[in-house]
């Protein structure tokens, strides 16, 4: 292998620029060159690159974003696309591909190592929905961004008596909204994943905070609920006549200076696509399983489902009175 290219695709995330630093420090450790490709595959179709040596990834690694850019790409979904975006690999000698985004990017890179290019994938999503590894770049900060904003929320729904309904991301799934419903003590958390009894389970808990002496309320919602923090807020609203406000933390989520849990395992996960290339292998997708880096061939990667941590949501459910609720009803 003499030279390697990386890109970052899909949804960004904080964490994904000490993922490239890594890549590029890594390879040319090991004698390799290292040509960054901007914007996903849409950049990758289009030639457009830059070299990396040592100096141009210093410092990157404390920076939110990606340097590269990210893309979605339309075109690469079709086979023309993709047979360009193999040109560019044979213009420019590049032996091996590491690109790090979501399941989608995954599903590029399966259909890229099909037409012959070596290539291996990390994951970076904020949304955690990477079923093959327990853990993905951005997630960290993802949450303590979205807990700045909500202990801010706090502060003026105090003031107000108010209930609060925060939508977070996860797109469909829920992880995000659960660890951050951990984190603040929220009132209750409603999740994509599991079905609740509104009444039991939401306006029970508000009414039980209520009887206690609290006056405000902190309700997560994750944006992959139907009718999302909107609808929840509107079922509040009609069962308790709480005066209830929604705020979408929105893109938010993404940006910011990585955490050092997020710094470290992309430098980690960077580290080990480059050995793996480096090796001859292909077709593999870093995982983080517990506690350990481990890989996994792409297409089962693919094939597997991540179900909601439900550990962490029993203790949710027992923190935030839901579970009481329940019990005492039986
Ligand atoms: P996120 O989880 O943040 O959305 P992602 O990697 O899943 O990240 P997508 O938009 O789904 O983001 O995918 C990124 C790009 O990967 C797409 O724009 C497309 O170019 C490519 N891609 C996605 N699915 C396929 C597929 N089935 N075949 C070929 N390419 C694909």
């Amino acid at each position: 292998v003499r030279r390697i290219g990386v890109f970052t695709s899909g949804g960004d995330a904080p964490g994904m620029n000490a993922a490239i630093r890594s890549v590029a420090r890594t390879a040319l450790h090991m004698g390799i060159e290292c040509i960054g490709i901007r914007r996903g595959y849409h950049g990758l179709i289009n030639c457009d690159v830059l070299p990396l040596d040592f100096e141009s990834v210093s410092g990157i690694s404390r920076q939110g974003g990606t340097m590269l850019y990210s893309a979605r790409s339309k075109e690469f979904m079709v086979p023309e696309g993709r047979e360009k975006a193999v040109g560019t690999c044979k213009l420019l000698g590049i032996d091996g591909l590491v690109g790090i985004g979501g399941d989608g990017t995954f599903r590029g890179l399966l259909e890229l190592s099909k037409l012959g290019v070596s290539v291996v994938g990390i994951p970076g999503t904020i949304d955690n929905d990477i079923a093959c590894s327990s853990y993905t770049i951005g997630f960290d900060t993802a949450c303590n961004t979205a807990l700045d904003s909500i202990d801010k929320l706090r502060d003026t729904m105090q003031s107000h008596e108010r209930c609060s309904v925060v939508e977070v991301m996860g797109r469909h799934a829920g992880h995000l909204a659960l660890y951050v419903g951990v984190a603040c003590g929220a009132t209750a958390v409603v999740v994509p994943e599991q079905d609740i009894d509104y009444e039991h389970d939401l306006m029970e808990p508000i009414r039980r905070a209520r009887l206690s002496g609290r006056t405000h309320f902190m309700v997560i919602v994750a944006e992959g609920v139907e009718g999302g923090a909107y609808g929840v807020a509107e079922k509040i609203r009609e069962a308790t006549a709480l005066d209830t406000r929604v705020t979408i933390l929105g893109h938010v989520q993404r940006g910011g200076r990585p955490s050092s849990r997020d710094r470290v395992t992309a430098t980690y996960m960077g580290y080990e696509a480059v050995k793996l290339l480096a090796a001859g292998e292909s077709n593999r997708v870093i995982c983080l399983q517990d506690d350990q880096y481990v890989d996994f061939d792409i297409a089962d990667a693919l094939s597997m489902k991540k179900s909601l941590d439900q550990q962490t949501y029993s203790v949710m459910r027992a923190l935030t009175g839901m579970e009481q609720v329940r019990l005492k009803d039986q």
